[in-house]
């Protein structure tokens, strides 16, 4: 096991791992940006350093600043926790040359996975039913048109290199198609500095579900059911659940068992996500996260594992915690991302926070690391907290989450609570009969929130 980790992270995600460290007795180091030197993460490790200013480019992107912070801590291993290098296998490889462990999976995944194309023909290879669509790259000169039209419109224009919804386009017509792949590359290479662009059929009422899977890296992996991740605002996740609502448990067994052979092909390590479309009983790949997600926490609600220890453990060179026959899912999760934003604009509203008040009681559950006095920085994302919620059924769950979002406060900054107080109360989400667009109309609709 390793003897000290430096967290390579910040706010909520850098608390989780540190809570993991410290279950499994290991020290723990926090690195922060100035902009940073009060937050709890900070005070709650071990030892911390100081890496640089603000812009996450000069602190959190800061490789030499990491390195040298491992360097005087002796820290032997660096959990990424999510965005950030979390995804950088050229920051796995550096750290690997500096006899430090890397916690997450091996180098060639982290590529493999990142470019969507080599994604989508790899998942292809492995069994994993995708999208249809162009076998690789599109350029303006090639044969778009005619691929779109084999695929059938309307077709979705997407970035190689992309992440966070961004170099996406829709063309709804064969018109539109010049238009999209030019703007979906030019946004592509601005975010990515690269601009390959590849058509996917655009589909329209799925929902958006992935599978959580654990490997050790030797071949024995395991899926963790899946998440619901379908309630999105501009192609980012706002409420993730499990299990999902229209997911029956021969389609679990069926889509679960496919990622998990495929991750035992692959001698995947670590924890990973696999995400999908799922359209009239179909499911269709889109890209695979490697790395642990912000909304994992519904998934160790419900299976009572705790991924972040278990992503520690084997990094470590571990096995797995459990068989997949071991696993049992119980019960029903539901994560609502609290932003610091105006819930009707979604403008960011970061600044102090003057009254703070988190819900309790049976089944609540907090991942945050704002305190009341605490100034969200302008910096970074807006996340306030996680709030997770957990009872015997869907029913129950939500008749939780009712209670705790009446009883959370958050006071002196703008948050989406008021969103989700009446997202909570709509028949459709109570039904669970909502899709990817569905929010968004939603919101287009009128003023819910306000
Ligand atoms: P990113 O890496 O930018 O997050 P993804 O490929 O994961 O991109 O897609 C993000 C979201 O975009 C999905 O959750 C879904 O809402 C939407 N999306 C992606 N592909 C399609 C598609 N083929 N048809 C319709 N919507 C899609």
């Amino acid at each position: 096991m390793f003897d000290k980790i430096l967290i390579a992270n910040r706010g909520e995600i850098a608390l989780r791992v540190l809570r993991a460290c410290k279950e499994l007795g290991i020290a723990t180091v926090a690195v922060h940006s100035t902009a940073d030197a009060d937050a709890m993460h900070v005070r709650l490790a071990d030892e911390s350093v100081c890496i640089g200013p603000p812009p996450s480019k000069d602190s959190y992107l800061n490789v030499p600043a990491l390195l040298a912070a491992c360097e005087i801590t002796g820290a032997d291993a660096v959990h990424p926790g999510y965005g950030f290098l979390s995804e950088n296998a050229r920051f796995a490889e550096i750290l690997s040359d500096h006899n430090l462990h890397f916690i997450g999976p091996k180098a060639e995944h982290i590529r493999l996975m990142g470019d969507k194309i080599e994604a989508k023909k790899t998942a292809k290879r492995l069994g994993i039913p995708v999208v249809p669509g162009s076998d690789g790259g599109v350029g303006p000169d090639d044969d778009a048109m005619a691929i779109a039209k084999e695929i059938g419109f309307p077709v979705l224009v997407k970035a190689a290199a992309g992440g966070g919804g961004r170099g996406m386009k829709v063309a709804h017509t064969a018109d539109d198609l010049a238009l999209a792949i030019s703007t979906a590359g030019n946004e592509a290479k601005a975010a990515f500095g690269d601009a390959s662009v590849y058509l996917e059929k655009y589909l329209q009422k799925p929902r958006h579900i992935e599978i959580q899977v654990l490997g050790d890296g030797r071949g024995g992996a395991i899926h963790l059911g899946e998440r619901d991740c379908s309630l999105q605002r501009r192609h980012q996740k706002v409420w993730e659940e499990s299990p999902s609502p229209v997911i029956s448990p021969e389609a679990r067994a069926r889509i679960g068992g496919i990622c998990a052979k495929a991750m035992q092909d692959m001698q995947y390590l670590g924890v990973g996500t696999i995400e999908f479309l799922y359209e009239d009983g179909e499911f269709y790949f889109i890209e695979m996260n490697t790395r642990i997600q912000v909304e994992h926490p519904v998934t160790e609600m419900i299976t009572g594992i705790d991924l972040v220890l278990e992503q520690i453990r084997i990094a470590a060179g571990g096995d797995l915690p459990v068989t997949q026959d071991e696993i049992t899912l119980n019960g029903h999760a539901i994560e609502c991302r609290v932003n610091a934003e105006n819930p009707v604009t979604f403008r960011p509203s970061p600044g102090k926070i003057s009254r703070y008040h988190p819900p309790g009681g049976l089944g609540i559950r907090i991942d945050s690391a704002v305190y009341q006095g605490y100034t969200i920085p302008p910096y970074y994302d807006s996340l306030v907290g996680k709030l997770i919620v957990h009872g015997k059924t869907r029913g129950e769950c939500l008749m939780r989450l009712r209670r705790a979002l009446d009883e959370m406060v958050v006071d002196g900054i703008e948050t989406t609570l008021p969103l989700f107080r009446a997202l909570v109360r709509e028949p459709s989400i109570i039904d669970g009969d909502y899709h990817i667009h569905w929010l968004e109309q939603y919101l287009a609709s009128g003023d819910p929130a306000g």
